[in-house]
């Protein structure tokens, strides 16, 4: 699954009764929200959940994919994508790893939970075992196995990417 689109994309209108939503402070509250003066509705926007995986292959080294699409083409990340309903963290995480580099994953570790707080996705990251070959997938126009110390830090594609790669070299020691 993408990060292509906004995760909070939303509509102006009020879901109740269509009428246009207005940013206001609700009662009681103490930040702005998008608000139905009509009927009262609060339309609030809570961050989204993002899953995915850092692959590590037997003899240690680790996946990365790289991006075909927007935004960040052209640069590695490890596979993730948004949670869907009805699956647990784990499963959205071996899931888009699958879709991304082909690639099945066991023995899930958490990593990390990383925040981003613009534009509101909390990223939240396992090691995995690779246990099959891996090949571009869905939105991914390469995939490439790393050493510790090839790890392309200069063509990272998030924050997030950064930040859990570091912490998973960090724990490796
Ligand atoms: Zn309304």
């Amino acid at each position: 699954m993408s990060t292509t689109s906004h995760p909070h994309a939303f509509s102006r209108y009020c879901m109740h009764c269509g009428q246009r939503l207005t940013s206001a402070v609700p009662e009681g509250d103490s930040r702005r929200r998008l608000v139905c003066m009509d009927c009262g509705f609060v339309h609030y926007i809570n961050p989204r959940p993002v899953a995915g995986t850092i692959p590590v292959r037997e003899d240690g080294q680790i996946l990365l994919v790289r991006r075909a699409i927007e935004p960040r083409i052209g640069t590695w990340v490890f596979p993730g994508g948004y949670m869907d309903v009805g699956e647990t963290a784990e499963e959205a995480a071996a899931r888009e790893t699958l879709e991304e580099a082909n690639l099945e994953v066991t023995d899930l570790v958490l990593v990390g939970v990383f925040t981003r707080p613009e534009p509101g996705v909390v990223v939240i990251v396992y090691e995995g075992r690779a246990v099959s070959e891996a090949s571009a997938g869905d939105e991914t126009s390469e995939v490439g196995w790393f050493g510790v110390d090839q790890i392309p830090w200069g063509e990272l594609a998030f924050d997030s990417t950064e930040w859990a790669l570091r912490q998973w070299v960090a724990r490796r020691g």
